[in-house]
């Protein structure tokens, strides 16, 4: 998918307010360095050139240096797919992979919102949902990002592959209880087809449980819009 090709079916689709974030993964494993963007300015200035705010998901192993520019960018999805301790695909061990979440936000403050927070369902047979023994596990996590000013994304792409988002909705629940009000609604589109699809579920997903508003980036800064 091209940027104009992006824009241009944003634009029929009527979202007006919407941010590119292709995926650089930073982490040692070399079997994920297709997701890999050679040359950060070069990237930063092509979405600027569209008049689009600069945006990035940012994959980390915890462990790797960092030695992206992610700093540079309007808004980080941080997001957390290839973790050694808590494995990848087949057996992931969901403890394990929330011990990892919650040292990567200890670890790492240039982000803006996490990104689709209880991923490993997406790769565990029959997509398991994480239980209400893991609480305390996200609880620690939100009560960190709300003191940070940071937030959580509405990941949208699992309502099409086992009908939640990502996180799951009692998970949406559990942060805005906790006294979450930042949030972002993705659709996590890897072809054009995808763009945009199911963000209405979404939203209505996040009225249901009380949510008034989304965040949204205008005139360079965030701000919070009524759902
Ligand atoms: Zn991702």
């Amino acid at each position: 998918m091209t940027i104009p090709q992006i824009v241009e079916r944003a634009e029929a689709l009527g979202i007006d307010r919407f941010i590119i974030t292709d995926h650089y993964e930073n982490v040692s494993d070399s079997g994920l360095r297709r997701f890999f963007i050679p040359d950060p300015e070069e990237h930063l200035a092509q979405l600027r050139a569209y008049g689009l705010p600069t945006g990035l998901e940012f994959g980390w192993d915890t462990e790797t240096p960092i030695r992206y520019p992610v700093e540079a960018y309007d808004f980080v999805l941080l997001s957390f797919h290839n973790l050694k301790r808590s494995g990848f695909r087949g057996a992931i061990d969901y403890d394990a992979y929330l011990e990892d979440v919650w040292n990567g936000v200890n670890l790492f403050r240039h982000f803006t919102v996490l990104a689709h927070l209880d991923l490993p369902r997406r790769y565990v047979e029959g997509n398991p949902p994480f239980s209400q023994q893991h609480y305390p596990h996200f609880e620690r996590i939100f009560k960190k990002l709300i003191e940070d000013g940071k937030g959580i994304e509405l990941n949208c792409s699992t309502i099409r592959q086992y009908g939640q988002p990502n996180p799951a909705r009692d998970l949406l629940e559990l942060y805005f209880n906790c006294g979450g009000k930042v949030i972002t609604l993705g659709s996590d589109a890897h072809k054009i087809d995808d763009i945009g699809k199911d963000l209405l579920k979404g939203r209505a997903i996040l009225e249901e449980i009380g949510f008034r508003y989304l965040t949204v980036f205008e005139d360079g800064e965030y701000t919070f819009r009524p759902l």
